[in-house]
C-alpha cells in the first residue's frame, strides 16, 4: 500500500501540511514495519507551462529545486517522481495512471487557488474517488486561506486596507505552529537525479537561475539573514532599487520553498517590542499576497482575463507591436524603464517600485493592454506568481484593487529621481549613461547610443485618463 503526496507549488518538507499528514501517525509505524510505503510526485504540463506561461528562469529554479527537494525526501525514505505530460486535460488520468501501478491509497496535497488549477484538482479528486483513492487536500498558500476574511456584512473585500485590518485581526488571534520536518518514514533511498533532468529537458533548455540557490536551507537563511538584519530598516529602504532593503524572497515564496507562516513566525519574531515599523510594513507586503490570493480564489473572472472593474473592459488599447517590443527590450528612451526591464530580462527579478513605474509605462503613457505586460511578465520572472502578478498588473493599469481613481499615473522621470537620486541603479543596468551627472541621467537626451524618449510623458498621461474617462463615462 502506498501513500502519495503531491507536490506543487510547496517544494519544502517543514511546514508542508500535505507531507506531515501523509507522513505522520501509524504511517510512520507502518512503513517502518515496510507494509505502508510514501510516495512523492510532481506534474510538469507542458500546455500548461505554454499557456501560464512559465518562462525558463522560473522552470530552472523549479528543476533545481525539485532536484534538491528529491534528495532531501531521499533522506527520508521517499522517491519523487516528475510526471510529464503534454495537455492539461491528461494530468487526471497521468496521476490515477500512477496511482494504480504503485497501489496508491490516499492522495495529500496542498491547495492552488487560479481557477485552472482548481478545476485540475477537481477532475483528480473526481477521477481518483472513481478508483475508492480518499483525497486529502490542505491550505498552505496563504496563512489565512482564502474566504475566511470577510466584511461584517459577510461579503468580501475588494480594496486592500479593510482586507489588511480585518486579516490582522484573524492572524493576531491565531496561534500558528510549524509542521516539522517528517521523520524518515523508511531507509534512505536513491536519489531519482537523473530521471528528473530527463523529464525537463522536455521543457527547458537553459534552465539558469543561479542567483538563487534552490534548496529548503538557503531559503530559510534568506529570511534569516533579512528578519535579523534588514527587517527593521525595511520602511526606510524598501523603495530604493539600488539598495538591498527588501528580502528578495519572492522566489521562495513562489514555488513553496518557504510558506507564509514561516515569513510571519520570523517577522514576528524580530519584533520583540510589538511596535517595529519595519516588521509591520513588511508584514503589509506579505497581506497584500495574501489578498491578491484571495482576489484570485473569490472573484475567479481574473484568471480567465477579465479586467476587476468591468467598465475598463472596454478601454480601447493601442496595438503597437513595435512600441511593445521596445518596452520588453529596455530601450524606450526612459533611463528608469530601460534600467528595470533590463534588470527583469537578465535576473528574472525586478524590484517592487519599478514593476508599478514599469507597469504604469506600458499601460498609462503607452496605452498597451495590461494582459501583454502580464504575460511578458510571467514569461521572464523567477518569481512568476498568477496571484501577485495578476493584482499587481491590475493595480497598476487600474482595472483591478486600486482604490485611488485611474489618473493615478505615476511619472517615471519623477520617480527616478526620488528613488535613485543619485542614478546608481541606473548606472548598473544602462552603462551607457553611466557617465552622465546625476541630474542628467535620470532624462538624457542626445546622448549618443541612446534612444531618445519615445513619448511625451505629460501629453500621453493627459490621453490616458482621457481615454479612461470616456469608458467610465460611457456605462
Ligand atoms: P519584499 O518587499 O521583501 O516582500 C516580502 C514578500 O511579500 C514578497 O516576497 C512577496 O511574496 C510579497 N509581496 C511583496 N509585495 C507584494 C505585492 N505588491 N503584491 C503581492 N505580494 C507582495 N510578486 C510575486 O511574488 N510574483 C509576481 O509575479 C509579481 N508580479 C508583480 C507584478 C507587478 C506589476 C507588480 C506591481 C508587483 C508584482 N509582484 C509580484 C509583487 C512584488 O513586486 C514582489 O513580490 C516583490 O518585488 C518581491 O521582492 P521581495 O521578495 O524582496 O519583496
Amino acid at each position: 500500500m502506498t501513500r502519495l503526496v503531491w507536490f506543487r507549488n510547496d517544494l519544502r518538507t517543514i511546514d508542508n501540511p500535505a507531507l506531515h499528514y501523509c507522513c505522520e501517525g501509524e504511517v510512520e509505524e507502518a512503513s517502518r514495519a515496510n507494509s505502508i510505503r510514501v510516495a512523492a510526485i510532481y506534474v510538469l504540463c507542458q500546455e500548461y507551462i505554454d499557456t501560464h506561461p512559465i518562462g525558463e528562469k522560473k522552470l530552472g529554479f523549479i528543476k533545481n529545486a525539485l532536484l534538491n527537494l528529491s534528495s532531501d525526501l531521499a533522506q527520508l525514505g521517499i522517491v519523487l517522481d516528475v510526471l510529464y505530460v503534454e495537455r492539461k486535460r491528461d494530468i487526471a488520468e497521468s496521476v490515477a495512471d500512477y496511482c494504480q501501478k504503485w497501489k496508491v491509497t490516499d492522495v495529500y496535497l496542498n491547495k492552488e487557488y487560479p481557477l485552472d488549477e482548481r478545476e485540475r484538482d477537481r477532475d483528480v479528486e473526481k477521477r481518483c474517488l472513481e478508483e475508492d483513492i480518499a483525497f486529502h487536500s490542505y491550505h498552505d498558500r496563504c496563512l489565512i486561506p482564502p474566504g475566511a476574511v470577510k466584511t461584517q456584512a459577510g461579503s468580501y473585500y475588494k480594496v486592500f486596507t479593510p482586507f489588511s485590518k480585518a486579516w490582522l485581526q484573524l492572524a493576531r488571534a491565531t496561534d500558528f505552529t510549524v509542521y516539522p520536518r517528517p521523520s524518515s518514514v523508511r531507509e534512505p533511498v536513491d536519489v531519482a537525479h537523473r530521471a528528473i533532468e530527463a523529464v525537463f529537458l522536455n521543457v527547458t533548455k537553459e534552465g539558469n537561475s543561479s542567483l538563487w540557490p534552490a534548496d529548503e536551507k538557503s531559503a530559510l537563511e534568506a529570511l534569516r539573514t533579512f528578519t535579523k538584519n534588514h527587517i527593521v530598516d525595511y520602511h526606510n529602504y524598501r523603495d530604493i532599487p539600488s539598495e538591498l532593503g527588501t528580502s528578495k524572497i519572492s522566489p521562495y515564496l513562489t514555488v513553496g520553498l518557504l510558506s507564509p507562516k514561516q515569513c510571519y513566525i520570523a517577522a514576528r519574531q524580530a519584533d520583540a517590542s510589538g511596535n517595529s515599523q519595519g516588521v509591520s510594513t513588511w508584514l503589509n507586503e506579505l497581506i497584500w499576497r495574501e489578498f491578491y490570493m484571495h482576489v484570485v480564489a473569490i472573484f475567479s473572472k481574473v484568471c480567465k482575463g477579465f479586467p476587476l472593474i468591468t467598465y475598463t473592459e472596454n478601454i480601447p488599447w493601442r496595438d503597437s507591436e513595435a512600441d511593445f517590443e521596445k518596452w520588453c527590450a529596455g530601450i524606450t528612451g526612459i533611463p528608469i524603464v530601460d534600467a528595470a526591464m533590463r534588470q527583469l530580462n537578465s535576473t528574472g527579478w525586478m524590484h517592487n517600485r519599478l514593476r508599478m513605474v514599469v507597469a504604469m509605462f506600458l499601460t498609462k503613457n503607452l496605452l498597451i493592454d495590461w494582459r501583454k505586460g502580464e504575460a511578458y511578465f510571467m514569461s521572464q520572472l523567477i518569481d512568476g506568481d498568477f496571484s501577485a502578478n495578476n493584482g499587481g498588473w491590475q493595480w497598476c493599469a487600474s482595472t483591478g484593487t486600486d482604490s485611488a481613481p485611474y489618473f493615478r499615473v505615476m511619472n517615471p522621470v519623477a520617480q527616478s529621481e526620488r528613488y535613485d537620486p543619485k542614478g546608481d541603479f541606473i548606472r548598473q543596468w544602462v552603462p551607457e549613461l553611466a557617465h552622465l551627472d546625476n541630474k542628467k541621467i535620470h532624462n538624457p537626451s542626445g546622448v549618443n547610443g541612446y534612444p531618445e524618449a519615445m513619448v511625451d510623458l505629460k501629453s500621453t498621461r493627459k490621453e490616458a485618463i482621457a481615454v479612461f474617462k470616456s469608458a467610465k463615462d460611457a456605462v
